[in-house]
């Protein structure tokens, strides 16, 4: 069936949480040995090193670029370890078929041009090479998704997503903020994809890499992705969010791997009442439009606009203080007070356009 929801995609053949480690940028074959050592004293098996970096700005190291190629084969040679980069053109797609490159992933950046994407696809046609996709920059699910479409239909099956957070403006602890929503869409919308969480990128500090990694795996994630570094403090690129080999193993023994299997008969009682708390909140919104299609018909009557600025803004601050006090973050009640009142107003901008029909009823 040629319909990227239902294929089934070939699993990258590693143990359960799949790791990928290896520092941002390969900088010397020195550099790329002895991160590769470590790692591989440390069980890992798939290495990972960008060879041609994206820098926002010019000027900034922009990878050793094809000369690394003949390192990772080394790392290959000597350690046994699957080895992967980053492409982001034809070119690269080439040198690394040439150099016999294991497995490659499509940048953030790339992910979010369509033009660039497709000339990837094309490039890699008829290729048996496992590709993993980055979300885009930008909290854009349907680009993640038409990246892996366009792999997809050039015969790429052995495809994996790579969470590794989206860009904001707000001030986050994050450096991309991680937005959990829109990966756990994408596994709904792609249920065979396998999704790997790449903490370093979404915490852009080492501090945050082990509870990033913990909350992955708690979400059921696949694997992980995180930058390791023989001598993080001297890394040519993202020195603050690479971690040794040995404290990278440090943190996947203490990370809690969640064991899929649990008593079902539990787990469907929990279900259900979830299932009936959210039947009670769709009857709680119809009635809630009700009252706003009676206060539309008021306001029609009396000739006020149906936007009443003050009264919004107070009604957005105490719902997230409220949802605040009871454990949830305000900014979710507010995302969700703002979906609501929308359809509220678009109830009362409806009864403006009935005539008069039910004047009667106020
Ligand atoms: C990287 O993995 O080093 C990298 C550049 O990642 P991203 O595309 O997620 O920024
Ligand atoms: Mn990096």
């Amino acid at each position: 069936m040629n319909d990227i929801r239902h294929i089934t995609f070939e699993q990258l053949t590693l143990p359960h949480p799949k790791i990928i480690a290896g520092p941002c940028s390969a900088e010397s074959e020195e550099q790329v040995m002895e991160s590769a050592r470590r790692l591989s004293a440390c069980g890992i098996r798939m290495f990972r090193a960008g060879l041609w970096k994206p820098r926002t700005k010019p000027g900034g190291f922009e990878g050793v670029g094809a000369q690394g190629i003949a390192w990772l084969k080394r790392v290959k040679d000597e350690t046994g370890m699957k080895v992967s980069t980053e492409v982001a053109t034809p070119r690269h797609v080439e040198e690394v078929l040439r150099g016999g490159i294991d497995m490659v992933w499509i940048g953030a950046r790339t992910t979010a041009n369509p033009f660039a994407m497709q000339e990837i696809a094309d490039a890699l046609e008829g290729v048996d090479l496992p590709v993993l996709v980055k979300n885009p920059v930008s909290p854009d699910l349907e680009l993640w998704i038409g990246a892996l479409e366009r792999l997809y239909n050039a015969g790429i099956r052995r495809m994996a997503a790579v969470h590794r957070g989206f860009s904001s403006l707000d001030k986050s602890i994050y450096r991309n903020r991680p937005m959990w929503g829109i990966p756990i869409e994408l596994k709904r919308r792609l249920p065979q994809i396998e999704i790997f969480c790449d903490p370093s990128h979404i915490g852009g500090k080492r501090e945050l890499i082990a509870p990033i990694s913990q909350q992955a795996m708690d979400l059921g994630f696949e694997g992980l992705m995180i930058e390791s570094h023989c001598t993080p403090d001297t890394a040519w690129s993202d020195a603050a969010q690479q971690i040794t080999p040995e404290r990278l193993s440090e943190i996947i023994c203490r990370t809690v791997i969640r064991d899929k299997c649990c008593r079902a008969e539990d787990l469907n009682e929990l279900r259900s009442q979830i299932d009936k708390t959210d039947d009670e909140l769709v009857e709680l919104l119809a009635h809630r439009m009700k009252v706003a299609r009676m206060i539309g018909r008021y306001k029609r009557r009396h000739n006020m606009p149906v936007l009443q600025r003050d009264r919004y803004e107070e009604l957005l601050a105490r719902r997230t203080a409220e949802a605040e006090r009871l454990g949830m973050e305000g900014e979710f009640m507010r995302t969700l007070m703002q979906a609501i009142h929308e359809e509220s107003v678009r109830q009362q901008m409806d009864v403006l356009d009935e005539h008069g029909a039910n004047d009667d009823k106020l």
